[in-house]
């Protein structure tokens, strides 16, 4: 379904990300959260939804979204509100979600995007809120009966809505990843989207550019990358063709079928619910102490792009590699313990080059990298002091990589020691001339070209152990006579 007139019309994009608050605790409960638990063996009376039962704020929650507002440079309102958001559906016990609602707990603010073409682009945050997560209603497993799984419920959200700020599903991609980032330095949200840990619904329309905002569809509970950028780029596809054929878009809420990479309705505007929010009678105003928000503002790790910006800075990488380096917190650690007291750059090259090379085509993650900053340390040293040749280093890496071994260890079981000792590799290029006078004497007579074959014998004669380097240098001076 391409279409040739889509260059003539913008996307526009705005998404609401939930990420669920990492936190062992329910936002108004004690109940556990960990993934994967039994069905319904992580439930309070409050999570059920019991008559009479109180919810009582969890501040380590509320001190995780305070954290995820600073670090999207974002205002923290010192005094939000808690709403009941009514609505009935099997999975939600109250008949109501606890969210915020006019009053949310962070404000406006913003992040910033790296795109393809080198270009950076700022995204508006337009606000951030608390709110629970409902349960889950389970279809499959029973040929007539569905059955309702309340562990989830309860569970903390941060609600992060963007400004419709985005022009392309690259755009909302860079987006969600940088998201994720910030959220996983912050460690606020662990961004496990496989265990739906972070998903989005994503609000795409169309419009001429500079013309006024088209009418949105909103799809829902997108739960990969991949999958926002699929809904988006077939969602702005269909509501073209049906401008352009004469047709309106309706204000929709829809649903993305990964199988068919398409999206389907799920319910127009009219349809819309009126959630009929009001104040949670239960539950005071949050209002927050400034000295206690200005304590978490002080407490922030560094966060992806200051990282950046240092390691371009203290160490002399290029912006693109010290953008691939800070991506991820767990990769910009690993980085900082094998250049700690080395060469950065070289550094860089073997974790960017060797070890994510290695790590994406056995589609491993670095949190469980065979190959331990430390050995990799290790190794590089051994290049460095000149144990061994860049060359060999790669073949010991490749081993340590599928065993998990020390590198100093493959070396001398494979025997890949240089030989450096001057006076050994003076006697192994004596010999060599020595076998060799009449070459030496072309040589000398003005046969330059003869030096890489000395260099080749050299080499041979030491069975390839000769550090090049220095071989290069004693023949060089034995050579003039
Ligand atoms: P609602 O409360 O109905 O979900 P909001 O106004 O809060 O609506 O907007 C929700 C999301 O939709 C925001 O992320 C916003 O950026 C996005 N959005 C708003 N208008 C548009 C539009 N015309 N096109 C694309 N996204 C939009
Ligand atoms: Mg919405």
């Amino acid at each position: 379904m391409v279409d040739s007139s889509i260059d003539s019309w913008e996307v526009v994009i705005g998404l609401e990300v939930h990420a669920q608050v990492q936190s062992r605790a329910k936002l108004f409960s004690g109940a556990a959260t960990d993934f994967g638990a039994e069905p319904n063996c992580q439930v309070s009376l409050i999570d059920a939804g019991a008559p009479g039962m109180l919810p009582v704020i969890n501040r380590h929650c509320v001190e995780q979204a305070i954290r995820t507002g600073i670090g999207l440079s974002a205002e923290i309102n010192l005094f939000s509100v808690f709403d009941r958001k009514n609505y009935f559906y099997p999975d939600l016990p109250q008949g109501y979600q606890i969210s915020q609602y006019t009053k949310p707990i962070v404000g406006y603010g913003s992040v910033q995007i790296l795109l393809d073409d080198g270009e950076i682009r700022t995204v508006g945050i337009t606000r951030l809120h608390l709110e629970q997560d409902a349960g889950k209603s389970l279809h499959d497993q029973h040929p007539t009966q569905s059955f309702v799984d309340l562990n989830r419920s309860g569970i903390a959200l941060m609600e992060i809505v963007s400004e419709p700020d985005m022009r392309s599903s690259q755009e909302a991609g860079a987006y969600i990843r940088k998201i994720r980032s910030i959220l996983r330095y912050l460690g606020t949200c662990d961004g496990n989207m496989q265990e739906g840990s972070l998903r989005a619904d994503v609000n795409v329309s169309v419009r001429r550019p500079g013309g006024d905002y088209g009418v949105r569809c909103e799809i829902k509970n997108v739960n990969s990358i991949r999958f926002i950028q699929q809904a988006i780029d077939y969602e702005a596809r269909r509501q073209i063709q049906l401008i352009e054929s004469g047709n309106a878009v309706q204000q929709q809420t829809r649903l993305f079928d990964s199988a068919t990479g398409s999206t389907r309705e799920m319910r127009t505007k009219e349809e819309a619910h009126d959630y009929r929010y009001f104040p949670d009678p239960d539950l005071l105003p949050l209002e927050l102490d400034p000295d206690w928000v200005e304590e978490i503002r002080l407490s922030l790790p560094e966060l992806p792009d200051e990282k950046k910006e240092r390691f371009v800075r203290e160490f002399g990488l290029s912006d693109y590699d010290a953008g691939i380096l800070v991506a991820e917190r767990d990769t910009a650690e690993f980085y900082e313990m094998v250049a700690s007291g080395r060469d950065p750059k070289l550094a860089a090259n073997w974790v960017i080059g060797e070890l994510f090379g290695n790590l994406n085509r056995n589609n491993v993650e670095i949190s469980s990298s065979p190959v331990s900053a430390n050995s990799l340390g290790k190794l590089i040293d051994l290049v460095v002091d000149n144990t061994i040749s860049g060359r060999s280093a790669k073949e010991v890496f490749e081993v340590m990589f599928s065993s998990g071994r020390d590198p100093l260890e493959i070396v001398s079981e494979l025997g890949l020691q240089q030989l450096t000792d001057l006076s050994d590799i003076e006697s192994l290029v004596s010999d060599v001339l020595a076998n060799q006078a009449d070459k030496v004497l072309e040589y000398r007579a003005g046969k330059d070209k003869l030096f890489g074959f000395f260099v080749g014998q050299v080499m041979k004669a030491s069975a390839g152990k000769a550090n090049p380097k220095i071989v290069n240098e004693v023949l060089g001076r034995l050579l003039k006579g």
